[in-house]
């Protein structure tokens, strides 16, 4: 059995998450090489040892939570909300114009 520490609910068993995946960082879409997104998209490291997961509390609260996990043991160490897309929180379009106009 799995426990999952959900933020907002507590600890929780497995069963009442959708496992969303490893989480890995998102390229900067601009910049990025077809062989970059393909990356992102599709390979994923499958580490033994301490991974960054993304769920989904479908069974309760029915939000995103990121998770460190052990995917030997299944112990697991942090759990948060995910973070916003960075071009949202940090230097995306709308700050860049903010900043360009004032
Ligand atoms: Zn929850």
């Amino acid at each position: 059995m799995i426990l999952l520490p959900c933020p907002w609910c507590g600890p929780r068993d497995a069963s009442e998450f959708g496992h969303v995946g490893e989480s890995s960082p998102r390229p900067d879409p601009a910049a990025a090489s077809p062989a970059q997104w393909r990356s992102y998209l599709y390979l994923r490291a499958n580490t033994c040892g301490w991974v960054a997961e993304t769920w989904y509390h479908r069974l309760g609260c029915r939000r995103f939570i990121k998770v460190e996990r052990h995917t030997e043991t299944n112990e697991t160490r942090e759990s948060r909300q995910p973070r916003l897309q960075p071009a949202a929180d940090a230097g995306g379009p709308a700050q860049q114009a903010r900043a360009a106009s004032g």
